[in-house]
């Protein structure tokens, strides 16, 4: 049995203290905020449940993702992605995606021979065998080989629903191709799970082993012995242990990292600069619609994700969620001065889709700058090692780590190679 303190209480970190602990560790979650979660941490308001970050859990058929799953009997409840329920918003109206059900009439695209050279460009683009330049990011694939703008815009705002966030020239080809691909080829379902009861079962598993979580616990420095980790300083005072790992995202990382090795040796992967969107959420005492799951601006860079379609337990009875996201410029990133024409933008789509939504708000919530570094995979990031060279016993999880994939997935990945690394050693 070994003592482990695991630094911050995000997916990568309950989910490596989880396996930990329910391998036979002792183990200690240190959390500097006050809640569970991190960039996936949950809000409960008025009877709705909102996820802050993650809505869904992709890919989980993947193997190493079902070992997790089953290893910590979490219940998930799998949902076919509906490409018929994604729709498409173009001159002032909802239209069908030529990629569901209106495959040959859908007006997003004129003519016969399109919706057919459509639906061809779209399969060659998620079903390509993950093997371009690292260097290739989505954008620039999409550019290069779709020459019909009509068809090069609903695959590109097909790509931005699946990548979330919009950032597609950051975004690699590889990284993307693995994540649809599997949805496709493989016949994977989406898997839905409400955050708030992964962060439970979690903190389930944790605490039912021995384990347990402080917060507002801020780690502030590493106690490092002849080149081995011995524990973490947390309020000026020590803990210690046999092996730490760190769940800190890049930036975060870097003010913990005082022994002059260790900053050497991450240097080239703290400071990342990060990737903003803007969130809009709406919490509607009454159902609006049940024939769109997921709604995407054609020219607007907007996106409507009816939340409680996907996960029917996130809203009251007869209520509904609505989690509104707006792709930034690089410009609008900068500061908060787009904040009004953001949400006009927003309210504007949803006067079109949801007539008279305003009668029906519950509460809102809005966050002018989220960060979703772990959705813009850029092409050329460097993601952290799981390991320490320089420190033995130190290990590094989340979604700025190794591990290929998206989203949330690199969190599962690392927290899986590194307790498989902690439990061999
Ligand atoms: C709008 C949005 C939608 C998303 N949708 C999806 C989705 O549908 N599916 C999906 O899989 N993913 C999705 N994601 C991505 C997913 O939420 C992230 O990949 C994931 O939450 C990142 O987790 P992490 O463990 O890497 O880091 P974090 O969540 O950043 O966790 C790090 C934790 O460490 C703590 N910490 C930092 N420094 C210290 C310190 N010194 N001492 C103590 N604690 C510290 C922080 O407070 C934090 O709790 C979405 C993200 C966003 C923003």
């Amino acid at each position: 049995m070994k003592k482990v303190v695991v630094v911050g209480a995000g997916l990568g970190g309950l989910v490596t203290a989880a396996l930990l602990a329910k391998r036979g560790n002792q183990v200690i979650v240190m959390e500097r905020s006050p809640i569970l979660g991190g960039r996936s941490h949950v809000i409960s308001k008025n009877g709705f449940t909102m996820s802050y970050g993650a809505h869904a859990v992709l890919a989980p058929k993947q193997e190493m993702m079902q070992s997790i799953i089953r290893e910590l009997e979490l219940p998930m409840i799998y949902k076919k992605a509906s490409l018929s329920k994604f729709k498409l918003f173009k001159d002032g109206k909802v239209i069908s995606s030529p990629l569901g059900f209106g495959a040959l009439t859908s007006p997003a695209v004129s003519g016969f021979f399109n919706h057919i050279l459509c639906l061809k460009q779209f399969y060659q683009m998620v079903k390509q065998a993950s093997d371009f330049l690292p260097t290739m990011s989505v954008g620039q694939w999409i550019r290069e080989n779709i020459h019909n703008p009509e068809i090069a815009k609903v695959l590109t705002a097909y790509a931005a629903l699946s990548v979330y966030d919009g950032a597609l020239d950051w975004y690699s080809m590889n990284h993307f191709v693995e994540l649809t691909a599997r949805e496709y080829e493989k016949n994977e379902p989406l898997s839905y799970m409400g955050y708030d009861l992964l962060l439970n079962e979690l903190q389930q598993v944790i605490t039912n082993h021995g384990g347990s979580i402080l917060y507002g616990k801020q780690v502030t420095d590493l106690i490092i012995e002849a080149g081995k980790v011995k524990g973490v300083v947390c309020g000026g005072e020590p803990y210690e242990c046999d092996e730490v790992v760190l769940n800190a995202p890049p930036n975060a990382l870097g003010k913990l990292l005082h022994d002059p090795d260790l900053a050497d040796e991450f240097d080239g992967y703290l400071n990342q600069p990060a990737h903003y969107v803007y969130v809009y959420d709406l919490m509607l005492s009454k159902k609006m619609r049940g024939d769109i799951s997921n709604l995407l601006d054609l020219d607007g860079g907007l996106y409507l994700n009816v939340y409680s379609l996907n996960n029917a337990s996130s809203a009251p009875a007869g209520g509904q969620l609505i989690n509104g996201l707006k792709f930034l410029s690089e410009q609008e990133q900068a500061d908060d001065s787009h904040a009004e024409a953001s949400q006009r933008a927003i309210e504007h789509l949803l006067h079109h889709v949801y007539p008279g939504w305003e009668t029906y708000v519950v509460s809102k919530r809005i966050i002018n700058r989220a960060m979703v570094n772990g959705i813009a995979r850029r092409t050329n990031a460097k993601l952290l090692p799981l390991q320490s060279r320089s420190v033995k016993g130190l290990y590094l999880v989340g979604d700025s780590t190794e591990g290929r994939g998206a989203l949330g997935m690199p969190c599962y990945d690392s927290a899986k190679k590194v307790a498989d690394i902690i439990s061999a050693t």
